[in-house]
């Protein structure tokens, strides 16, 4: 029989305890070994088994982050064992599905085993590595914002401190009049409403959402008191989603409001979304950065902009292969993430360039925080069949509000960029526009 532990010793040179630990079960050898090194490569520890009971005996000293598991093991002995892995602890360990087979009934079984995805053979390196980044790192961005829009101050206080008291965030929007600077300050995943306002009907205000192309996806629930469907009907009909009936009881808010979130996440991850990365698409990063120039000159509030591009990265694909070009472009989105803070931005602006929005730093803070990450990406290794190699990237950056819109700051931190290149690349640069 195979080593029941593939791998450990050399992966665990990549990451210290803090790196999160994803357990592999898969006979297939071959295919074992390249899922446990894309899923090193990728940022996290591995342990590789033929078979679940080997899984098992390793749960019990020490629990995953996540599962990912080969389907074609013995029906019997998988239902036995997933059933006492998830017994060992009170939080369900995230189980990924790989199988041979796509037919309903395989996953019909998947999804009573558990999965929370499930991957028919031969599937896309990529796409496994999102889904395991999805269900590890679900926790960390799972803060969900409601925006309640109620003029009843006592009612709204009482469904802000349910769901503030589920671990999420609200706002209280008591006169739904002034609904443009929420939507734009605190972007809501999520809209309580009611289906009357003193001055106008729900529905009118969800219309006036759904003008602005951006909040299309913003989920809008009614709580109501009205009980004649043919009233909230054309209310479902014009923009809203659901309605929770009054009196609604605690566990019932938190949960419609929640999944409702957790699905429109789903479906808007897929649209502002860049496939090989899952950081912000180019025209996602627009967006966000024409919003902060709008609420930096509201709030007077300064932000910086920077943009990147890796060195001399044709050479990287003409030597290693195309593939592993993606794998450092994915490595590159990967060290970017894990080093700006929540609040900021990040998107693949195409190609091999990058651009992120650090909110609240000046240029002078946001030039060092550039040049950690340039730091961390040149020491990275990557690994390839030809040997390993380095490489680095280069960045221009700007401030708001030395440059006022949008456009500018792109325009400006380009230039920067471009002087960076110029300079040798491997650096960070910054335009400061001197008023006059
Ligand atoms: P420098 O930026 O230092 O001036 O040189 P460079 O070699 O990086 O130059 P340039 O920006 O012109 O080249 C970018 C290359 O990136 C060209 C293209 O083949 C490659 N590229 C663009 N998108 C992708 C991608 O998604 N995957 C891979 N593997 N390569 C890509
Ligand atoms: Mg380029
Ligand atoms: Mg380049």
């Amino acid at each position: 029989m195979e080593p029941r532990v593939a791998y450990t010793d050399r992966l665990q040179t990549n990451g210290d305890d803090s790196t999160p630990l994803i357990f592999l079960i898969e006979s297939d050898p071959s295919l074992r070994q390249d899922l446990s090194t894309q899923i090193h490569y990728s940022g996290y520890r591995v342990l590789a088994f033929e078979q679940i009971e080997l899984a098992l005996a390793e749960c019990k000293t020490r629990l995953p982050a996540a599962l990912v598991v080969d389907l074609s093991q013995p029906e019997g002995d998988m239902a036995m064992v997933l059933a006492e892995i998830q017994m060992l602890n009170d939080q369900a360990v995230p189980i990924i599905f790989l199988s041979d087979r796509g037919d309903i009934e395989t996953r019909l079984r998947a999804v009573r085993f558990g999965g929370n995805a499930y991957f028919q053979k031969p599937f896309d390196g990529g796409a496994l590595i999102r889904a395991v980044d999805n269900v590890v790192h679900k926790r960390e961005n799972e803060v969900h914002r409601i925006l309640i829009v109620e003029t009843d101050s006592d009612a709204a206080k009482m469904y802000s401190d349910i769901l503030t008291s589920a671990g999420m965030q609200t706002e209280i929007l008591n006169d739904p009049l002034q609904l443009s600077f929420s939507l734009q300050d605190f972007r809501p995943d999520l809209m309580l409403m009611n289906l009357y306002y003193p001055e106008c009907l729900g529905m009118e205000v969800a219309a006036i959402v759904r003008q602005e192309e951006a909040n299309q996806s913003i989920p809008i629930v009614y709580i109501t008191g009205e009980t004649q469907m043919e009233k909230i009907l054309p209310a479902l009909n014009k923009g809203g989603d659901d309605f929770l009936p009054l009196p609604v009881t605690a566990d019932r808010l938190v949960s419609s409001v929640s999944a409702r979130i957790d699905r429109s996440r789903i479906l808007r991850s897929l649209l502002v979304r860049d496939s090989l990365t899952g950081l912000l698409n180019h025209t996602a990063v627009r967006e966000r950065l024409t919003d902060a120039t709008i609420r930096g000159k509201r709030k007077d509030q300064q932000f910086s902009f920077a943009m990147i591009d890796i060195d001399k990265f044709k050479r990287v694909n003409d030597e290693y292969g195309h593939p592993v070009g993606d794998q450092v472009i994915q490595s590159l989105a990967r060290t970017i993430r894990q080093r700006i803070r929540k609040i900021d931005s990040a998107g693949r602006y195409g190609g091999e360039e990058f651009a992120v929005i650090l909110e609240g730093l000046d240029l002078e803070s946001a030039v060092k925080a550039m040049d950690r990450i340039r730091r961390a990406f040149s020491q990275i290794r990557h690994h390839s069949d030809k040997g390993d190699f380095f490489t680095t990237f280069s960045s221009g950056v700007v401030s708001f509000p030395d440059f006022e819109d949008a456009r500018e700051m792109n325009d400006a931190a380009d230039r920067a960029l471009y002087a960076a290149k110029r300079s040798g690349g491997n650096c960070v640069a910054r335009i400061v526009r001197k008023k006059t």
